[in-house]
């Protein structure tokens, strides 16, 4: 049986904030809001593998409103949502993700950021993919103001 699953978050940009994206710091004067470390790219890549399973979705997990996930960090949230997808006997086949990111250049970052999403899940850097695109001036994205993350899986199992 194969099933494909579906994510998508985004975060506010603010100051004060660590840019991460795929359990990388990525050098920056902003990074994402939110209550975890607000890797929006875990974030969607975790909602894409619970939603291909049927086993809910990240906030069903990870309330925001419990104070232990506060400044949490987004690869021990999707190492257990994996556990759980995994041990319910699936498999991912691939991931591909879009971040929509006004600055800074994504493209420098991207090999480290596919072998760190391939070591929590314990997949080969080669099923992952991610690209990024530009909001090219437009709406919050464009502003600076926001990263977005679309993320897309394939998962198998022994029928
Ligand atoms: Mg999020």
């Amino acid at each position: 049986m194969i099933r494909v699953g579906m994510g998508y978050d985004l975060h506010r940009l603010v100051s004060g904030r660590p840019l991460v994206l795929g359990g990388v710091h990525i050098p920056f004067d902003k990074g994402e809001d939110g209550h975890s470390d607000g890797d929006v790219l875990l974030h969607a890549i975790a909602d894409s593998l619970l939603g291909a399973s049927g086993l809910g979705d990240i906030g069903s997990f990870f309330p925001p409103s419990e104070p232990r996930w506060k400044d949490a960090d987004s690869r021990m949230l999707l190492s257990e949502i994996w556990q759980q997808v995994h041990g319910n006997g699936w498999n991912i086949e691939n991931i591909d993700a879009v971040i929509a990111l006004e600055t800074p250049k994504f493209l420098p970052w991207r090999d480290a950021v596919c072998a760190s999403i391939a070591t929590v899940l314990g997949i080969s850097p080669e099923q992952i993919f991610v690209k990024a695109k530009t909001g090219e001036g437009c709406d919050a994205v464009g502003q600076g103001e926001a990263v977005a993350v679309w993320a897309t899986c394939l998962l198998s199992r022994p029928d």
